[in-house]
Formats: structure tokens, sequence, C-alpha cells
């Protein structure tokens, strides 16, 4: 079980470390789920600072260059995110693909540069509304799953985490019922193991797409379900404890 929570646009360096101590401070101490803050790259520093005295909670990105470095402005590369102390990175988050253009090839570039650098991409793959009302889900993910992930080898997506996140769910309020979910999952694990000869087992598997501390526990018990990515409600403390308080109650429900 992984929880990640992805901040998104939001939160300066200060906001972002006083929201990390206030977190620390609240969560009980038995708290079994791990939790990644994915913080905006201003407060990577400000948050990796505030996190060295727990292995409970750890830090990613949600955004990387594949080049390590050199001539491209505005841009962060993966040995940036390490000396930051991230572990964690986001690759084709669907605002990325939409709003900036992100396609497979440049994805699965990313994905290897992570890789390579000993970060833990977390992939993005899901349907807009028209694919699926078109009953194109499972084409979808599967071409998705199939490009991002193109000659990278068995052993190395065996070290990624990927997240089934429909488009029509991100930041709308309408999530995807814990059956739509978890059929989605089953069919990336069928993905996994028999288009790309993976241990399906081995791939952590999260949700997102408004998950709320309300749904979570629906969403999280489901038998494919590893974890859950979430935008708009891991942005305030209490609700953030409150989806770590669902997350382990499906632990403990999963045995
Ligand atoms: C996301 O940003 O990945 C996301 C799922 O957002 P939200 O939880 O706000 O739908």
């Amino acid at each position: 079980m992984l929880l990640a929570a992805n901040w998104k646009m939001n939160k300066t360096p200060t906001e972002a470390r006083s929201f990390v101590r206030e977190f620390l401070t609240a969560m009980p101490r038995d708290a079994r789920t791990p939790t990644v803050i994915l913080a905006p790259f201003p407060a990577l520093a400000s948050v990796a600072a505030e996190l060295v005295l727990t292995d409970k909670v750890s830090l990613g990105a949600q955004n990387l260059h594949f080049e390590p470095k050199g001539a491209f402005t505005g841009e962060v590369s993966a040995p940036m995110l390490v000396d930051c102390r991230c572990r964690y990175v986001i690759v084709g988050h669907s605002e990325r693909r939409s709003l900036f253009g992100e396609e497979d090839e440049l994805l699965n570039q990313k994905v290897r540069a992570a890789l390579a650098h000993g970060l833990i991409p977390i992939l993005c793959v899901g349907e807009t509304l028209q694919e699926r009302d078109a009953g194109q889900l499972e084409d979808v993910l599967t071409s998705q799953l199939k490009a991002d992930l193109i000659g990278i080898g068995t052993d190395n997506i065996e070290r990624i985490v990927l997240a089934y996140e429909p488009v029509w769910a991100i930041g709308t309020g309408r999530t995807a019922t814990p059956d739509q979910a978890q059929e989605a999952h089953k069919f990336i694990r069928t993905v996994l193991a028999d288009t790309l000869k993976v241990n399906a087992r081995k791939v952590p598997v999260l949700y997102g797409g408004s998950v709320t501390p309300e749904n979570a526990y629906s969403l999280l018990s489901q038998k494919d379900i590893d974890g859950a990515l979430v935008g708009g409600a891991s942005l305030k403390v209490d609700s953030l404890l409150a989806l770590l308080a669902a997350a382990d109650r499906a632990v403990q429900e999963k045995g």
C-alpha cells in the first residue's frame, strides 16, 4: 500500500514546510502505509529538510527532463532530484500529457532516465471519457503501457509504480466506482503479465481520480488496488491524515 500526495502547482516552500511539520506531528506512531509527498520543485528542499528523521514519509517530484544536464532552460533533471533527496517522480500525469503535449515516446525516455538514476517513476495511464464511452479502455491502457515501457527490461519494469488515473475522474469530483477501478487495475495486471512478461504482482498499481477520505477505503480495499495517487484531497493535513487512516484500514483488511 502506498499513499501518494500530488500537490500539483500548490504550496510555496514555506507552506510546504509547515504542512509537513504539522502532518508528522499528527501522524499516528503506528501508521503503516508509506506516504509520498510529490511537491513542486521549489518546495523539494524545504520538505526534504523536514523528512530527515522519518522513514514513513518520502519525497518525490512531479516531472523531470530525460537528459541529466545541459542547455534545457527551465527543466529539471533526475540527478538534481536525487540530490534534493527525491525517491519518486511522476511521469505522464494526464495534465502533462494534455496541457504540455507530452507523448509516449518522451514519457518512455523520462521513465528510463528516472530508473537510470535510481528514482522510482510513478507512471500514470488512463483513458478519457470519450475513449471509455467508445469502448476503447483496454486498447488505450495497452497502448500507453506498451509505448511508455518499450525497451525497458523486466527487472526495471518491476521497479516502477503505476497509477491508473481515468482522465474523467481527475479533479472532477467524479470517481470511478470501486468495481470500475478494480476492473481496470486487473486489466493492467494482465497487460503486465501477458504482454510485458513481468511479474505483475511486483508492480504496485495505484488508483487516482477524485479520491477523498470518504471514498478511499472502498477503493483501496479492492484486490488489485495497491494505493492511491491523490491531488485535491492531499492539500489539507486533516484530509491527508484521514486518507492515511483509510489506507491503513485497507492494509489491515487485506492482511
Ligand atoms: C491527480 O492529480 O493525480 C489526481 C488524481 O487529482 P484529484 O485527486 O484532485 O482528482
